[in-house]
């Protein structure tokens, strides 16, 4: 079933005209009926869970949002989509940047909220020129503004571009660069939810988690959560690449079988090869070999008895012929780079990774090397202001410890035996 995805191959689909003959602002209007309080009930009953990785339920994160307070509380949608091989909120803001829109008016009513920003990684241009035309639009028919649609609700969206930091998604990290600082993610706790933007209390939800809204206040939370398995409800954009024959974004139920959704929906593995291990939710989740992927189902909890994670939604393929100690050279290069800096075990530990890995896939490996890389991973988890230390030491562990025999090969072998264009 099609949810988010619903006007994706509409014509003109990311505009106003479009969206309202498909429906659309129905639902706002009927939660600025219903009041905030049924509002967040409605979204807590309907199980809807984040979509940017950590999977947390979305109505209990707006109940943390503190009551009464004498300050301003704030919406921040995360847009930057900076996790490797993650490329679904793109299509929402450019396909269908009104029903982001209408999401931000259910949320932001719900908890009381007058300021949204969106804060888009910087390389979206055109997504963020879509974007900030449908804002545009919204504030044209007064569905943005002081008076949302005559309801007496002000709201104001904002488009904030990021400058291209990964750790910017990171929701602190988020609310620094906002507020015009290095985007350095903070101690938590406090949370954003009571502590956040500003020092107010913030609400920070992924693009694709306020684009399920509409939907839910339409059709009921019911509907939304007869869909999927009893803990993970709904549908999610899956972002599938890697060698597979249809790389794209595919809108899926949670629950179905992996190998049956690659096969149908993308085509299966490309040239009809082996399929020989998957990334599951996005480069910081742990790797599954193609046996454990097979007998897998898209989902929260299936993935996490797995030892791995739903994440993003952001499967990588990789079939047989694909060299996993240059995959993962590549990946420890990412987090390297990408580390802020604040904290020497993610610091140094990325850095120090990558320097191992790259070693042995260019020929100067030792066998030491293997132990030494998960004894770096040990000293990277649990340690660290934010969990981009355990994003890069998570994977790597499962790449050594279920692919160990590839690393040895390239060690005793000096180097790699994969054709350069598939390794
Ligand atoms: Fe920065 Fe890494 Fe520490 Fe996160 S874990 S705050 S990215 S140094």
């Amino acid at each position: 079933m099609k949810i988010i995805s619903a006007n994706f191959e509409k014509k003109d689909s990311h505009t106003l005209a479009v969206y309202e003959a498909g429906g659309g602002y129905a639902a706002a209007r009927k939660a600025l009926s219903m009041g905030g309080g049924a509002v967040v009930e409605e979204v807590k009953k309907s199980g809807l869970r984040g979509r940017g990785g950590a999977g947390f339920p979305a109505g209990v994160k707006w109940g943390f949002v503190p009551k009464g307070v004498d300050q301003p509380v704030y919406l921040c949608v995360n847009a930057d989509e900076g996790e490797p091989g993650t490329f679904k909120d793109r299509h929402i803001m450019e396909k269908d940047p009104h029903r982001l829109i209408e999401g931000i008016i259910i949320a932001s009513y719900a908890v009381g909220i007058h300021t949204a920003f969106i804060y888009v990684r910087g390389e979206y241009v055109f997504q963020i020129a879509r974007t900030q035309r449908a804002v545009d639009e919204a504030y044209a028919k007064g569905y943005l503004g002081p008076d949302v649609m005559g309801s007496g609700f002000a709201l104001d969206v904002v488009i904030h571009r990021g400058a291209g930091a990964y750790i910017c998604g990171e929701e602190t990290g988020l609310i620094e660069s906002i507020e015009g600082k290095k985007g350095q993610p903070r101690p938590k706790p406090p949370f954003p939810a009571v502590v956040g933007l500003f020092r107010c209390p913030t609400v920070v939800n992924n693009v694709e988690t306020i684009s399920a809204l509409p939907f839910i206040i339409n059709e009921g939370a019911e509907k939304y959560a007869s869909l999927g398995t009893p803990k993970s409800t709904g549908t999610m954009l899956f972002s599938v690449s890697g060698m597979v024959e249809k790389p794209g974004v595919y809108e899926q139920e949670f629950g179905v079988n992996f190998w049956e959704f690659l096969e149908k929906r993308a085509g299966g593995v490309k040239g009809g090869r082996a399929l020989k291990a998957v990334v599951p939710g996005g480069s910081s989740s742990p790797i599954l070999t193609a046996d454990e992927a097979r007998s897998a189902t898209l989902d929260y909890e299936s993935l996490a008895e797995k030892g791995s994670m739903l994440g993003s939604g952001a499967i990588i393929v990789y079939s047989e012929d694909v060299c996993l100690v240059r995959a993962l050279a590549v990946i420890t290069r990412f987090y390297a780079h990408e580390s802020c800096g604040q904290c020497p075990p993610c610091r140094e530990g990325t850095y120090w990774l990558h320097r191992i890995v790259k070693r042995i896939e260019t020929g100067a490996g030792t066998m030491s090397d293997l132990d030494l890389i998960l004894r770096v991973c040990g000293n990277m988890r649990g340690t660290t202001v934010c969990v981009l230390s355990d994003a890069c030491a998570m994977p790597v562990e499962s790449y050594v410890r279920k692919f160990r025999s590839e690393f040895e090969e390239h060690i005793t072998r000096g180097g790699c035996r994969f054709p350069a264009e598939t390794g």
